[in-house]
């Protein structure tokens, strides 16, 4: 199995190339050649997280390693996630349950994706007698799962650039408490936009890397996180009905990640009825689903700050796979003037989404409405982005069949000051989370320069 660009120019491509380049050379994102089919036969007789993942991740990785490889890997991957929670299943009545997916060590679902793109990056650096460097800009919830996946390899050193803003306390301890040889975080006094053009430089000239380095991006582009991501869905499926009738998953979206790696389960022959995209006021693709208008406005800063985006770059991936039936240069022409002018598809085209795919978009109001009606009516705390999804749901319900599982993607805890002013408490706060307010910080504070940042990588490259 190989895998090639969105774009159409850059093909055959090995899973260790895919995992290590990121981002096509074209521009486009990467795609597996085929849909690989998951056995569901044998997937009914398993009963772990991990078993699951290991007929779905080696359907992936032939082309680089060998499949006795991959298994060791992944019995060493998901580490200091709870045992007995692993991805719980929550119900909430008769045809709605949470999908739990903040039980890693971070606390939000990234640590899924990121710890197995952090376990294939040191197996690839250790087979190549190489090292990397992870280079990456974070609002939220990347930054702190990419560091804790990685600070356990030598082979890696990261730089993660922390813009001020719209970031809960916790979050940022998350990431300025890390007391790791090999873990640098940067407070840059600049925007989320000033911190990523930096790092787009970074990438460009590449001049603070030794000979032979790699340099990474943890970005949500990297086709190894969406295998991560593809796990949990095969696995919630089982846990629900065996993967006996299609369910409805309602997704809290903002870079298409999550999304995508549903549609991808489906793809691999998961039973689905419908996905709805949540989203928070940055509704791109709200607009695109309901109004078949995929265009770029401003970034609202808003309580759910993990889906706070403009464009969502996974999207181009089902504008490739769903829309245009794999014709890489319809998908290289949407793109050609993208964001400059907006992607309108051809309304035949546009159309195959509505057995598929639902949206809808939430505000702030309707957000804390939600976390207050879900404890009120279950005496079940949720996070901000968990509550888009669980609005989502019951602002269309009668459109929904069968049941439906709502995925949170990040703890309660994370976000203590919205819970407070939604006049709800915490009752639990995981120990992770407890303990960041008993270290120390040990940020490095820097203004938005480039000049600044590459001399700080190179002095601490050793
Ligand atoms: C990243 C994130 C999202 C959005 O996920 P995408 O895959 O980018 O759509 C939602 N909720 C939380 C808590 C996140 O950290």
């Amino acid at each position: 199995m190989l895998f090639h660009s969105t774009r159409g120019k850059d093909h055959n491509r090995t899973f260790e190339e895919v995992l290590m380049q990121g981002l096509a050379a074209d521009g486009g994102l990467f795609m597996p050649d085929v849909w690989p089919q998951v056995d569901i036969e044998k997937i009914k007789t398993l009963d772990s997280f991990i078993d699951v993942a290991k007929c779905i991740v080696p359907l992936f990785t032939k082309s680089s390693f060998s499949d006795d490889e991959v298994l060791e890997l992944l019995d060493d991957t998901w580490h200091d996630f709870s045992k007995e929670n692993f991805a719980a299943i929550h119900k909430l009545d008769d045809t709605k349950s949470i999908l739990e997916l903040f039980h890693g060590p971070t606390a939000a679902f990234k640590d899924f994706g990121l710890q197995l793109a952090a376990a294939f990056f040191n197996k690839s650096l250790l087979k190549q007698n190489k090292t990397a460097i992870v280079l990456g800009a974070t609002s939220g919830d990347t930054g702190s799962a990419a560091i804790d996946a990685c600070k356990r390899f030598d082979s890696i050193k990261s730089f993660i650039l922390l813009p001020d803003g719209n970031m809960s306390e916790v979050q940022r301890r998350q990431m300025t408490t890390v007391d790791s040889p090999n873990v640098f975080t940067l407070r840059v006094n600049g925007t989320f936009d000033d911190c990523q053009d930096i790092v787009k430089q970074a990438f460009n000239e590449r001049s603070f890397l030794k000979d032979d380095q790699f340099l990474l991006a943890v970005n949500s582009i990297n086709w190894v996180r969406i295998i991560g991501q593809i796990c949990y869905y095969f696995y919630a499926s089982l846990k629900t009905n065996e993967l006996k009738d299609p369910l409805n998953f309602s997704v809290p979206t903002g870079n298409f990640g999550n999304v995508f790696a549903c549609y991808s389960a489906y793809k691999m022959g998961m039973p689905l009825n419908k996905i709805l995209v949540a989203v928070n006021d940055n509704n791109i693709l709200h607009r695109f689903f309901s109004d078949n208008d995929y265009s770029r406005s401003k970034v609202s800063e808003t309580l759910s700050p993990s889906m706070d985006i403009s464009i969502a770059s996974n999207f181009e991936r089902l504008l490739y796979d769903f829309y245009s039936e794999r014709d890489s240069s319809i998908c290289d022409q949407f793109y050609r003037n993208f964001p400059k002018s907006p992607i309108n598809l051809e309304k035949h085209m546009w159309e195959k989404s509505k057995d598929l795919f639902m949206s809808y978009s939430v505000d702030d109001f309707s957000t804390v409405k939600a976390m207050k009606d879900t404890y009120a009516s279950y005496n079940y705390l949720i996070d901000p982005h968990t509550a888009v999804a669980i609005e989502a749901v019951d602002q269309i319900n009668e459109k929904l069949n069968g049941n439906t599982l709502i995925l949170s993607t990040a703890h309660p805890a994370k976000f203590p000051e919205i819970i407070k002013d939604a006049d709800l408490e915490l009752s639990e706060i995981p120990k992770t989370l407890l303990d960041v307010y008993n270290l120390k910080e040990r940020a490095t504070h820097m203004p938005a320069s480039k000049e600044l940042i590459f001399d700080f990588i190179i002095k601490n490259n050793l």
